[in-house]
């Protein structure tokens, strides 16, 4: 079959489901990782034609994207920070904006002389210590999360990337009671989380390929008290910072100010609300006193 004529089958099939750019990415990913094919292809070549082998592919691809099945899943791969991460159904799809937390970790320490002790709560993909531990030399990376198999996935980018991070099964919400948290018993100079925050009254803002894909545990908080994890991360780390250590965080959208107070009303000073890409309150910043 000719390659342009399934680029029309996927617009005719997935237009209606997303937009003629986001179908056009879509194409030209999976020509891309499946036949090794440039996006550029079908400019100079266009009476391409792909075997039956590798018509099954593009198909069984294209029937998986009808069902909103998210592109990172369907190619098992998620773009992060310039690395490949490897992500299935039991880890967050790492998203832009947690970049730009990444971002401004190696903005504000990337150019300091000390080995660095950093700790990331409640990891996933492992994609936040992962990308520190490749960009910032000698610093001694850890993460924790209390899903096995999100760890089984961050040990495999973890080896797959050559980094050296050391993750432990734990419970953001019962660490001192665990006997992995002895482990976990020093003190940090960075600490990091982006735990779920989505309430469940924002569900309906959600796109489907989220909330039917990714991992609800990951996601999701109680409406009555949807900054669990955060109280949580701040009391853990006003013990386990070191005087004038960093703690960030991924916040949700509607509750910065809500956060910032969890900061102000702990050991922390200099407290910093940024926005994201999009203009929403994102991420927040405190020095531990
Ligand atoms: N930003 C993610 C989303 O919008 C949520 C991440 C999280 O809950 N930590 O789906």
């Amino acid at each position: 079959m000719l390659l342009r004529e399934i680029k029309n089958i996927y617009h005719s099939e997935l237009d209606a489901i997303y937009s003629k750019e986001e179908v056009n990415s879509f194409f030209y990913l999976l020509i891309e990782h499946y036949f090794d094919l440039e996006r550029f292809i079908l400019a100079i070549q266009p009476e391409l034609v792909i075997d039956k082998k590798q018509e099954t592919v593009i198909f069984q691809a294209l029937s998986e994207l009808k069902l909103e099945k998210p592109i990172q899943h369907i190619i098992g791969t998620a773009y992060f920070m310039d690395l490949d991460f490897k992500v299935n159904e039991h880890v967050l799809i790492p998203r832009p904006e947690t970049e730009e937390l990444v971002r401004w970790i190696l903005d504000d320490h990337k150019n300091t002389a000390k080995i660095l002790t950093i700790l990331d709560m409640g990891t996933g993909s492992g994609c936040i210590p992962i990308s520190l531990d490749k960009n910032l030399t000698d610093a001694k990376v850890f993460g924790l999360d209390i899903s096995t198999d999100a760890l089984k996935v961050a040990e495999e980018n973890n080896a797959l990337l050559n980094a050296g991070v050391k993750f432990y099964e734990a419970d953001i919400l019962s660490l001192d009671a665990e006997t992995s948290a002895k482990e976990l018993d020093k003190k940090f100079d960075i600490i990091i989380s982006n735990p779920p925050y989505v309430r469940e009254l924002e569900k309906a803002e959600m796109q489907n390929n989220v909330i039917d894909h990714e991992p609800s545990l990951a996601l999701f908080v109680p409406d009555e008290d949807p900054l669990k994890f955060y109280s949580a991360v701040v009391n853990f780390a006003a013990d386990h910072l070191n005087e004038n250590g960093c703690l960030y965080l991924e916040i949700n959208q509607y509750l910065g100010e809500e956060t910032k107070q969890l900061l102000e009303e702990s050991n922390f000073k200099t407290i910093e609300l940024r926005k994201d890409m999009f203009g929403n309150d994102r991420m927040i910043k405190g020095i531990r006193k």
